[in-house]
Formats: structure tokens, sequence, C-alpha cells
């Protein structure tokens, strides 16, 4: 089906011209006409399959047809997201679909005065896009009504539950009308958020986008096994490569992230940091200046994980290896978005083997050890050494091997063994990724300078 066959108002297809997609991706093709037809949807998509317009496309034509001039407007489509960062990106997708017409949404979220979204809001607006602590705030103060809300959407749900925000969701689907259209959207589908759907939702749709368009097969992962006092140099090298455009590094504490930004600073690197303790503005400002290229390297906890699309981003950066094995699906899926390349690089400790090994579980895959780095752990290891991962991005279905991180010393017989076993692996490791940039080198060259890096 193609964007001309739906039935959408001609304004909101001449935005999608205008915005240059060709034809709907699976999740829009696949959602909008029930969307279209008013019905409850649940589902299960990773960000990047064009989630957003796949809800955004249907609301604004329903609020498009209802609309009427002239008198103020109380909301009707109501979009909750669990970070500021997304909140705003949905707005600016819901503001890029209706350019052609008189429909208006506003973001409303928390670490900024309220004086402005206020005076917005008394002006009248369309469709609300809002972080759950910040609408509530304003529903209290009595200046936002939720009463006519047409349809609600939940975006991101398994995330809203992690970050703890249920009472919240609860607390504002309080306040809407029992008759309306809801939508929930989450990565992952838990027993918690089958239950909530349940709660929300009425004869739902289920849709679901699985494997073409996960990371796994678009992003060229690998692992660096690096003791934790190396990893600030290792960064820094491959930040120097010429390779490495853009990076998201994502660090572990929000102190841990001052502090590499500040390494970094010190090393000619043009470097900022996104974390809870920053102001909204602050975190704005750093993610507006990354976008527009002023700044190559963006070091963050995982409050950029989600959502966040970041167009031509070359790579993504686990100098801390996430604790979650879901994290990490979500960090690499900043990179190689909408069909781009993109790499992956996680920095393994010995400490944190253990978070590696469940990672691999999950994606039921060996990460591809890169070996070529001058900061090799002493007690190379063995885990992934033997199989890289599979290059057409195949899942490999092997077993994890346990890892020894022994701190004994070796015998003569074992040490022997080692060194014979570290040479060779890394000189069949040194091959495999010499071969690997020169492919990268040349797929890079064949991108079209619009979508490259
Ligand atoms: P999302 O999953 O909503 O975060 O979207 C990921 C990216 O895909 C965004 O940069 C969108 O602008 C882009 N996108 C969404 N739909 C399409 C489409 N039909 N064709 C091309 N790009 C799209």
């Amino acid at each position: 089906m193609t964007f001309e066959q739906m039935n959408l108002h001609q304004s909101i297809k001449s935005a999608i011209r205008q915005s240059g997609y060709e034809n709907p991706t699976e999740i829009q093709a696949n959602a909008i006409p029930y969307l279209l037809e008013g019905r409850d949807m649940l589902g299960s998509a990773q960000t990047g399959t064009g989630k957003t317009a796949a809800f955004a496309l249907p609301i604004i034509h329903h609020v498009e047809k209802r609309m009427t001039s002239g008198r103020k407007r109380l909301p009707t489509a109501l979009i909750l997201a669990p970070t500021r960062e997304l909140a705003l990106q949905i707005k600016e997708s819901f503001d890029t679909y209706s350019s052609k017409n008189q429909v208006k949404a506003i973001a409303i979220y928390g670490g900024v005065p309220k004086r402005n979204q206020i005076i917005k809001l008394k002006r009248g607006v369309d469709i609300l896009i809002a972080t759950p602590g910040r609408l509530l705030d304003l529903l209290e103060m009595k200046i936002v009504r939720l009463n006519a809300i047409n349809h609600f959407v939940l975006d991101e749900a398994d995330q809203m539950l992690d970050m703890g925000f249920i009472d919240d969701v609860n607390k504002i689907i309080a306040h809407l009308p029992e008759n309306r259209q809801s939508m929930l959207f989450s990565a992952t589908i838990p027993k918690p958020i089958v239950l909530l759907s349940q709660r929300i939702l009425t004869n739902p749709v289920r849709v679901e986008v699985i494997a073409d368009n996960t990371p796994l097969k678009t992003v060229e992962q690998s692992v660096c096994f690096v003791d934790k006092s190396s990893k600030i140099n290792l960064l820094k090298d491959i930040l120097k490569q010429d390779t490495t455009t853009s990076a998201l590094v994502f660090v572990r504490t929000k102190s841990g992230c001052n502090r590499i930004v500040k390494q970094l600073l010190d090393n000619g690197i043009a470097a900022d940091a996104i974390h809870g303790n920053k102001t909204q503005i602050q975190r704005q400002k750093a993610l507006n200046k990354f976008k527009a290229n002023e700044t190559s390297v963006l070091v963050a906890t995982d409050v950029a994980a989600r959502g966040i699309d970041i167009n031509a981003l070359s790579h993504v950066i686990n100098y801390d290896m996430p604790e979650k094995p879901e994290t990490y699906l979500h960090r690499i899926g900043r990179t190689a978005r909408a069909g781009k390349l993109g790499s992956a690089l996680s920095f393994c400790s010995p400490e944190e083997n253990h978070l590696l090994k469940a990672i691999q579980k999950h994606i039921d895959m060996r990460i591809a050890v890169d070996a070529t780095h001058s900061y090799i752990q002493k007690n190379t290891q063995k885990t992934n050494q033997r199989s890289p991962q599979n290059r057409s991005g195949q899942p490999r279905h092997t077993k994890q091997k346990s890892v020894n991180f022994s701190t004994k010393k070796p015998n003569d017989t074992q040490r022997k063994k080692r060194e014979k076993y570290t040479a060779e692996t890394a000189d069949s490791f040194r091959n495999t990724a010499r071969k690997r940039t020169k492919n990268y080198g040349k797929k890079r060259r064949n991108f079209s300078p619009q979508g490259g890096y």
C-alpha cells in the first residue's frame, strides 16, 4: 500500500511528499488503515521503524476532519512519552506532518519554566505531547483539561514502567473520557504491559514489527576487551579515527559522563554531556549542537538510549556495558537508522564480563571481538574469539562459552598455550578487521551525501 492509496487528507499527503517519504514503512502500512478506522492498537515496535508517523498521521487526519475554525480549541489528542527529548522529537514530527494544515501541537515537559507552556495552552491547541510529571502538575493547577481527548497514545510504555511512571500514567488516564481511541506502543511486551493494555485498550489490533530493521542486522557490532583504567585512552583513539564522524557514548553514571567530557575537551575533542542532572535547556542545547554537527561526541546516560532520532550517527560506543541486556539494543539502535550504516563498539572490562554474556544470550548472537586496539587486557579473553558475529547479521545460535578471568598466574604450559592462542587469534582478528574496514570504506563511499554521515 502506498501513502497515496491511504485515506489520508491531501494536506497530510502533501506534507509526507515534502518530507521525501516514498513508501510507508512496515508498521505504517500495517497500522495506519486500522487507526484511520478508529481502532485501538497494541504495537510492539522498536524506534527507528517509523512508529511515530504510524500514529501521528491518522491522529492528524482525525483532528483535521473535526476542526472548526474560530473558537478556542481544547486538546483532542494526547501523546505521553517517557522523556523530554522524546516528547520534543514527537512534537517535531507532528509539526512536519501537519505543516500544510492548521492542526497545532505542543510539547509539555518538565525541567523548564511552566510559563511558556501555559501561555501556549491558553491560546488553544489540538495535540498535546507530554511527559507524565509536568502534565500532572498542569492538570492539578487546572491549566489543562483532558475532557475533550479523543485519541490517546502511550509511547514507549515499557520505558514508562521502568522509569516508575506507572502511577502518574494511571492518574492521567483517570482524567480521560471513557469514549476514546487508545494506542499503546512498546519495544517489548512483558506481563505488566499486557495487563496495562487490557485495562486501557478495547478490542485492540495487534501490530508487531520485528526482524528486518532491528539494529542487529544493520549495525556493525564489536566488543573491545579492555581494563577499566584504559577505557578513556581507547575512547580517545577511536574518536580520533577518520571513520568516527559522530559518536554517542553511553556511560553508566552522571558523574562519569561529566568526567569523560572534561577529559575529551582537555584533549581537544568537541564533546558535550546529556544526563538527568543537566537542565532541560542544557540537554536540548547539547542535542541540537550535536545534531547540527557542532559537537561530534555526545556522552550520555541511558536517558538518551531510547527514541532519540539522531540522523547520521556513525558510532554508538558503550563505554560502560549496559546493566540490562535490552538496553543494549536500545542503545545501538541510535545508529544505523532509516537504512543508514553504523557501528556499535562495546568496551568490556573484566568486571563487566557477566553483562556481555547476558547481552549475547539476549540477542542470541556472538559479538565480534576487536583485537586490534592498543589496550587489550593482559589476560586476553577466549570468549567471542573463535567465531565472530555472522557478517550477514544472522544470529548464530551458538552457546556462550564461559570466560575465565582468573587472576592466578598461569603455569608454564598454560602460558605457552595462551601466548600461541593469543598471537593466532590476534592475527586472525586483525585480518578480519582490515577486511571489514576496507568494506566499510567501500560502503561509505557508495552512500549518498544526503543520507550518509
Ligand atoms: P521513528 O521510528 O518514528 O523514530 O522514525 C525513525 C526515522 O524514520 C525518522 O527520522 C523518520 O523521519 C523516518 N521515517 C518515518 N517514516 C518514514 C518513511 N515512510 N520513509 C522514510 N523515512 C521515514
